[in-house]
């Protein structure tokens, strides 16, 4: 485990006391209005729900709304019962039905490649689900893992290797593909591919989804950029970029909070992000109506001057 700042520099308790408060309230209708989630919750096969959670969190960059609105295609395109779409389609089928589809940086044929690679390790391992419990039984045993940043969670490191590698099989190795899958031996944040396991893992709460089994306490928050400057408003992180450093450096701290599940505040920090991004800086508004305030530096050290 990295070292976590400590707990005086961030007011641990202020701390636990806000995120405790904004886990209460939030209400996970009105995430799933306005998260990719939202989509994956409109069916209930959990076979359907992890080729759909696959797609959504490979999807989640970008304008939350831009977002929405590729998804909605994507799931017209996949029709009512998306895993058994993909089982029965061949790559020209679902190469044609994604054609017309294009989200930011990617086309139809990267997304219905992804789902192609989805296809492959579900008839292999059974469901997606089981793919990542495979997945995580047995460390890299490589060398360059013993200084990764995710070298503390031997089982995490080794399922985003595996489970990225199995991803790409079909896609070719050009830069919105290497985007839409990143590999984190390079060092990406795979901030998408953590989602994706927080979304599986996480129990069934009305946001996430509960379908595979992995230690909570070894996932690691998916780092975007709302979630990066709250953590360093709150002190969680002196990192300046939402790396891969910075998503373990929180999660650690998170840790001091919940120890058995600390990418359970993820959601809170998201939605939050979603509706009221944070300025990094003192402001009237929208600091003032912060929930997190009482435990922000920024915001603290504004107060006082
Ligand atoms: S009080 Fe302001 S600076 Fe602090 S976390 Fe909230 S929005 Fe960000």
């Amino acid at each position: 485990m990295s070292r976590p700042n400590s707990p005086s520099e961030f007011r641990l308790e202020a701390l636990r006391a806000c995120l405790e408060a904004m886990a209460r309230r939030l209400d996970p209708e009105a995430v799933k209005r306005l998260d990719p989630i939202g989509v994956v919750h409109r069916y209930e096969d959990p076979n359907d729900r992890e080729v759909m959670a696959l797609i959504a969190s490979a999807v989640a960059f970008g304008r939350v709304q831009s977002i929405r609105r590729s998804l909605e295609k994507i799931a017209d395109a996949l029709g009512p019962w998306p895993a058994q779409f993909i089982e029965m389609s061949d790559e020209k089928e679902l190469l044609e039905r994604f054609h017309p589809i294009v989200h930011r940086i990617y086309r139809g044929a990267d997304l219905a490649r992804l789902l192609l690679a989805a296809r492959d390790l579900r008839r292999i391992h059974g469901s997606l689900a089981q793919a990542i419990e495979r997945f995580a039984q047995t460390p890299l045993g490589e060398a360059w893992a013993l200084s990764h940043p995710l070298a503390s969670r031997p089982r995490l490191l080794a399922l985003l290797v595996r489970l990225g590698d199995a991803l790409r099989a079909h896609l070719p190795a050009s830069r919105p593909s290497l985007h839409l899958v990143p590999s984190v031996r390079h060092g990406s944040t795979c901030k998408r591919l953590l989602l994706f396991l927080r979304w599986m893992c996480r129990p069934a709460d009305g946001i996430d989804l509960g379908l595979a089994r992995f230690p909570l306490s070894e996932l690691v928050i998916p780092m975007d950029t709302h979630v990066h400057r709250f953590a360093r408003a709150l002190g969680l992180t002196s990192s300046k970029s939402p790396s891969m450093r910075a998503a373990v450096e929180v999660s650690d701290a998170l840790r001091l909070i919940d120890e058995k599940d600390p990418v359970r505040f993820d959601a809170v920090l998201c939605h939050l992000g979603f509706t009221q991004p944070c300025p990094l800086a003192p402001r009237h508004d929208p600091c003032q109506r912060c929930p997190l305030r009482r435990a922000c530096a920024v915001w603290m050290g504004h107060e006082k001057s």
